[in-house]
């Protein structure tokens, strides 16, 4: 392959990251490329754990799958080098170098010969690094396959960063379900499709009871522990195609797509038992609390709008805690009564 059509298939691969391919697909797509373009035995995407301030194999391909268990410090190794000087590194014959980090053959029972390295970085920041392992034909990594190679990393670390962006709009800090924005926007797209098709869609929407005094007795780190329990609870409870988002403090939503008020009432009872029997464990103490609820359907015959669904089962959950909270209440309308189900 000449240098120019190895150039165009590494710039090949960008075109993709702009799509909306899963960044774990997207990056075994360059891997693989990689390894077809660069002729090589192995190559492999190392980052940077910023908690721990050391290296750890993201994804590997051609080598052994055990590398993933092997982790680096700054400046060690290879990698660790080009992590810690943010330079690229060719080392052709690693038998010579200094640098050259044994564990990870000794673990993995490769066996590297030479090692092209170049650091991933985002805004002059390194992130990590990528490196290609024993050219194929066992000639010596060259200035050819830096060009190439630097440009298979800046693609990489702008996937990653892209990742990395959406991954911080999308997803609620503590609890790590959707955010607020991003259950609108849904909520937008998903409600035109509902009224064009007339297709079910339920939400259910819980606030936690006294929450307020869990925070004030125990404090607010035990109010974050326990939110983060409700929603990991919750989560294993709902379907997949639900969406499940963190609304306010301690207020959350469900959308259930393809549902009924049958089915959605069901799901809230459910949800409601589950919290009901979770015991909190915290520095010695047990805690255990409760969820109010509200739920409220699509209606085809009534034409209403998505706030108007919004302003309902929020109406609904208002309903439960006025009856003694630890409920969930289905709203109904007829005319300008309202009449609400308490379950
Ligand atoms: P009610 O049953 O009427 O809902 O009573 P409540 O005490 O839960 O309601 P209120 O709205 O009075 O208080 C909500 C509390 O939730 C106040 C605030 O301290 C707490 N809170 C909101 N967001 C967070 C959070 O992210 N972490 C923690 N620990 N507490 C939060
Ligand atoms: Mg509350
Ligand atoms: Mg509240």
């Amino acid at each position: 392959m000449s240098t120019e059509k190895k150039l165009l298939c590494a710039l090949d691969t960008l075109s993709l990251i702009n799509s909306t391919l899963d960044t774990d697909v997207l990056l075994d797509i360059i891997l693989r490329s990689i390894k077809q373009v660069m002729e090589v035995e192995a190559s492999s995407i190392m980052l940077l754990d910023p908690e721990k301030g050391d290296l750890y194999f993201s994804k590997a391909e051609g080598g052994s799958k055990k590398v993933k268990e092997v982790r680096l410090h700054m400046g060690e190794g290879i990698a660790g080098q080009v992590a810690q000087t943010g330079l690229p590194m060719i080392v052709n014959d690693v038998s010579k170098s200094t640098h050259f980090a044994k564990k990870v053959d000794e673990f993995t029972k490769f066996k590297t010969k030479a090692i092209l390295a170049v650091p991933l970085k985002v805004k002059g920041k390194v992130t990590g690094v990528l490196e290609a392992l024993n050219k194929m034909d066992g000639s010596d990594f060259n200035d050819e396959d830096l060009l190439i190679f630097t440009s298979y990393g800046n693609q990489i670390a702008v996937a990653l960063e892209n990742a990395h962006l959406y991954h911080l709009a999308i997803y609620d800090g503590l609890t790590g379900i959707f955010d607020k924005r991003y259950f609108q926007v849904w909520a937008e797209n998903e409600f035109a499709r509902v009224k064009r098709y007339h297709t079910d869609l339920s939400l259910v929407m819980f606030d936690l009871d006294h929450f307020k005094n869990i925070n004030d007795s125990y404090g607010h780190r035990a109010g974050d522990f326990i939110l983060k329990e409700i929603t990991s609870a919750v989560k294993s409870i709902i379907r997949r195609a639900d969406i499940f988002a963190r609304i306010g403090g301690e207020e959350f939503i469900i959308a259930l797509p393809e549902t009924n008020v049958t089915k959605a009432r069901l799901m809230a009872e459910k949800i409601r038992k589950a919290v009901e029997l979770m015991t909190f464990t915290l520095e010695g103490n047990s805690l255990k609390t409760t969820i109010s609820l509200g739920v409220v359907s699509y209606d085809k015959t009534k034409e209403p709008s998505f706030e108007k669904l919004l302003h309902d089962v929020d109406q609904a959950l208002y309903e439960s805690k006025n009856a003694g909270r630890n409920k969930y209440t289905v709203y109904h309308q007829k005319g300008h009564l309202t009449l609400k189900k308490t379950g």
